[in-house]
């Protein structure tokens, strides 16, 4: 599943062959992902010129010259595939420019795709119960004490929670805490304000150094078939069940179930 850092690369990759250019057609191969697409998506599109493209949590926006912009979000599976020198039957969204073909790709359909007025943005429903964005000024210590003051939930899972932080998946959340030394299972009305000054860096860097790796992956787009979307990082605790803890300090990675869904810690170094 795309986390925040493959939707921002994706958003980068789009951005550099789709700034500026004028889109001159667009094709929807099915009615449907998630929900269906758009009725005047196609209208709406087609001869607009892009602007810009930006990313809301997990989300990506194509902003035109026009009233619309295009949110799109990649689901469990979603990739757009830039210049395809194949036909592919997943291929459900089509935009073409004068020089450049991009493709939505989304085998299992859980994706989406919404058409916005430009104004309207902030006050769509799924952007406007997000908390700040994990990469912008607006998180802060202060910030984190405010929405975990008094709260009895463990960190962990008031970290998934979009309301506080908005795209953190829990591959990163896992890694973040890690990073800042801080146990899952914490109450987050618990955490002192040094905790929470170590988390704030502790979660833009695990995000920038995926960011980085999928950076690494943007090299390929220059060719014809490049695909955006999946990347492999280095991960200090996801996945690493009864692995030695990179801080070499004596502790094996645990995994613990919270909210339905794996934890891994080191007990030795995250209290
Ligand atoms: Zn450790």
């Amino acid at each position: 599943m795309p986390e925040l850092p493959e939707v921002e690369t994706t958003v980068r990759g789009l951005a550099r062959f789709l700034r500026g250019e004028r889109i001159v057609s667009v094709r929807v191969n099915r009615p449907d992902l998630r929900r269906p697409f758009p009725v005047d998506l196609v209208q709406a599109l087609t001869g607009a010129t892009v602007s810009a493209l930006s990313r809301r949590a997990k989300y990506g926006i194509l902003h035109t010259d026009r009233d619309h912009a295009m949110v799109f979000h990649l689901g469990m599976s979603g990739r757009w595939r830039i210049d395809p020198n194949t036909h592919d039957k997943h291929d459900h969204l089509v935009i073409k420019t004068a020089e450049h073909v991009f493709a939505l790709n989304d085998p299992r359909r859980f994706g989406s795709v919404d058409l916005l007025l430009a104004p309207d943005l902030d006050l769509w429903p799924p952007f406007a119960a997000l908390g700040p964005e994990p990469l912008g000024a607006d998180l802060t210590p202060a910030h984190l004490r405010a929405v975990t003051k008094d709260r009895k939930q463990a960190i962990k899972l008031l970290l998934l929670d979009q309301r506080i932080v908005a795209g953190l998946g829990n591959i990163y959340v896992c890694e973040a805490l890690w990073r800042a030394g801080i146990h899952p299972r914490k109450a987050g009305g618990k955490l002192t304000m040094p905790q929470l000054r170590r988390l704030v860096p502790a979660i833009r860097e695990v995000l920038e150094q995926s960011i980085l790796d999928g950076g690494s992956t943007l090299r390929d787009f220059a060719r014809p078939d490049g695909e955006l979307g999946y990347f492999a990082t280095r991960f200090d605790v996801y996945g690493r069940e009864s692995e030695a803890c990179h801080r070499d300090d004596g502790g094996t990675i645990r995994r613990i179930v919270q909210g339905g869904r794996s934890t891994w810690f080191c007990p030795k170094c995250q209290r």
